[in-house]
């Protein structure tokens, strides 16, 4: 073994191979647990190449010695794909040296990056051109273009510019042979037989290793406004969509629901972050605040001015109120405004981390199914298991709702998880399947969800999938374990 890791140090550099002798060293610990500590893993190393021609090598040298690779960008998935087997034989790729930006067109609007730039740097240099890269996330911080395009990842903004999948127009990846596959087009139309980019992504680095991609960018609009809204009931929350589809037309950027529960705990942990959601609450008669049962956002961009875009949300709301959609609305009149209502929406999963372990879903079915979706599941959790607490937001103009399910108040998180996860998900995943849904509409498959997806997606769909696999990568040396049922 210790052949491997001499050949890779000559390729990457001694300082670029950490070994479990290096375990005090927190560079080495953190590739080793996943963002919500649910998974630990025990990697021979983890090995930091600099360039295409380096991530190639070290597959080739993997492959030679039999070595699997799991690829990790920014290490913020929340399905335990990135995370090493507890084997300690498997080796960490990371891609966190790889993080130039390459060029940006600015006629063409597209941008060339490596595939370990943060996402937040990736947004910054299209900024700086003057243009636009739309994909945002509350992770972006940390996560990587790599790990956004291998996971296809949606975010805050899907409902006007799409998911991860809609932004690339190309790539570069590194196969399981340790070949250059050269994808690396900047076209908006390119018909030449199989789309091996749309193949990629998604695939969770069980294909290839993502080296490079051009990205699509926008014009930068030159106005954006949010605004709270709150809603009594779901069915009003839909029906605001539906009007505000139709008034703000290609404006609406974001459409994103909350409800009371996941609001509290956001209050009650991060109470800094949570400042905007005091301006729709009221309080009970202790005096403590209660959230509305639905509290919206709206996210609203226009190339035309400010003021004009005020006046075209303003008249949205007051269409909704008149129609009785909403309750209250709280629109942002600052820049700074703008930002405290989406840290309010963002911190929402940093707060659940802080409170503890849950059941977590990322379910999607059609918009119109997602009052009979919360209607069957919040009636049929409680029965099964009484007192659990239901923390439910998210994407709501996608269709996609972080439907999770915490431990009944007094019963640990750990051991709740441990008895009756799979009962839980067999509960809500049976539900959105029934409506025509999917049981992760963004954060993939990973370890999490690999035998939930097996189950479900029937077996044509499971043996096209490891036909694809067997073809590219025969010795499964590519992330084994992970997404393929
Ligand atoms: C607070 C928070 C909020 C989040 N919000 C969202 C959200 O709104 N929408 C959403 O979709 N996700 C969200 N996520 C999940 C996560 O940020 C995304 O899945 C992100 O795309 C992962 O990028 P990463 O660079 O961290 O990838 P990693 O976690 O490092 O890897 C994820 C998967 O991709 C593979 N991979 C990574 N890089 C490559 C590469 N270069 N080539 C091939 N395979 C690779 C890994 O093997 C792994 O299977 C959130 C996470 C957190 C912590």
């Amino acid at each position: 073994m210790s052949a491997l890791l001499d050949a890779l140090r000559a390729v990457v550099g001694q300082a670029h191979v950490l070994v479990p002798r290096d375990a005090g060293d927190p560079e080495f610990s953190r590739h080793q647990t996943d963002w919500r500590g649910r998974y630990h893993g025990w990697a021979q190393a983890i090995v930091r190449p600099a360039s295409t021609d380096e991530v190639a090598q070290v597959v080739k040298l993997c492959a030679a010695h039999q070595a699997s690779i799991v690829p990790q960008g920014g290490h913020t998935g929340l399905v335990g794909g990135g995370v090493p087997d507890a084997s300690g034989q498997q080796i960490v790729l990371s891609l966190q040296r790889m993080k130039r930006v390459l060029s940006v067109d600015v006629a063409n609007l597209s941008m060339t990056v490596e595939a370990g730039c943060l996402l937040a740097d990736v947004q910054q240099a299209a900024d700086e051109a003057g243009l636009l890269f739309p994909l945002s996330l509350a992770s972006e911080g940390s996560c990587t273009i790599g790990g956004n395009l291998a996971t296809n990842a949606g975010g805050t903004h899907v409902l006007r510019y799409g998911t991860a999948r809609e932004l690339c127009l190309g790539l570069e990846a590194v196969t399981a042979q340790g070949e250059v596959w050269n994808g690396l087009k900047s076209l908006r139309k390119d018909n030449t037989g199989y789309d091996l980019r749309d193949l990629l992504i998604g695939s969770e680095g069980t294909l290839g290793i993502i080296t490079r991609a051009s990205l699509r960018l926008y014009p930068k609009p030159a106005s954006r406004l949010a605004a709270l809204v709150a809603c009594e009931t779901i069915d009003q929350a839909l029906a605001l969509l539906t009007l505000a589809r139709r008034t703000l037309d290609a404006s609406l950027c974001g459409f994103e629901a909350m409800q009371a529960y996941p609001l509290a705990l956001t209050l009650h942990h991060k109470p800094e972050q949570a400042k905007a959601a005091r301006a729709l609450m009221h309080t009970d008669v202790k005096g403590d605040p209660i959230a509305p049962a639905w509290t919206v956002l709206i996210d609203a961009s226009s190339p035309h001015s400010q003021a004009d875009l005020q006046a075209q949300l303003e008249d949205t709301l007051s269409r909704a109120l008149q129609e009785g959609l909403i309750q209250q609305a709280s629109v942002a009149q600052s820049e700074a405004q703008y930002r405290e209502m989406w840290a309010l929406r963002e911190t929402i999963p940093l707060a659940e981390k802080v409170e503890g372990l849950m059941v977590k879903h990322d379910i999607g079915v059609p918009t119109s199914c997602i009052p009979a979706f919360l209607a069957r599941a919040e009636q049929a959790l409680p029965q099964a298991f009484p007192g659990c607490r239901i923390v439910c937001f998210g994407h709501l103009g996608d269709g996609n709702l972080h439907f999770n399910v915490q431990s009944p108040a007094g019963i640990s998180d750990q051991s709740f998880l441990a008895q009756h996860e799979h009962a839980v998900n067999a509960i809500v995943y049976d539900i959105a399947m029934d409506l025509g849904g999917t049981i992760s509409a963004e954060h993939g498959i990973g370890q999490l969800k690999r035998d939930e997806l097996g189950v479900r997606q029937g077996p044509v769909s499971t043996s096209l999938m490891r036909a694809i696999k067997q073809a590219l990568d025969p010795q499964g040396l590519l992330n084994p374990g992970r997404l393929l049922p």
